[in-house]
């Protein structure tokens, strides 16, 4: 038996505060429904039927990283970039756009 740190806190009928090791995530619905953001700020939605254990989950919506934006680079010495620089903060030339 595997003994792992999680609670959940009832808030009114319908919403739930998840605590667990990677965090803390939120939920909202109804059984058979529900939609909740997990502790890796991913926003999730549960449609099941409730007695089955059939349920399915997606992913509705993931934080904005800034690894998904693509990486400037400075054209004259090849050094990084910050996204909304107008001129290199290494070497001071301008920056294409
Ligand atoms: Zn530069």
């Amino acid at each position: 038996m595997s003994l792992r740190f999680r609670k959940s806190i009832r808030i009114g009928k319908l919403a739930r505060i998840n605590i667990s090791k990677s965090g803390i995530g939120a939920s909202v619905g109804a059984p058979g429904f529900r939609i909740g953001m997990g502790a890796d700020g991913k926003v999730r939605r549960t449609v099941g039927i409730p007695g089955t254990g059939v349920y399915h989950t997606e992913v509705i919506a993931s934080p904005k990283k800034d690894k998904t934006k693509p990486r400037r680079t400075c054209q004259a010495c090849g050094r990084q970039a910050g996204q909304k620089d107008r001129f290199c903060r290494h070497c001071g030339a301008r920056l294409a756009t």
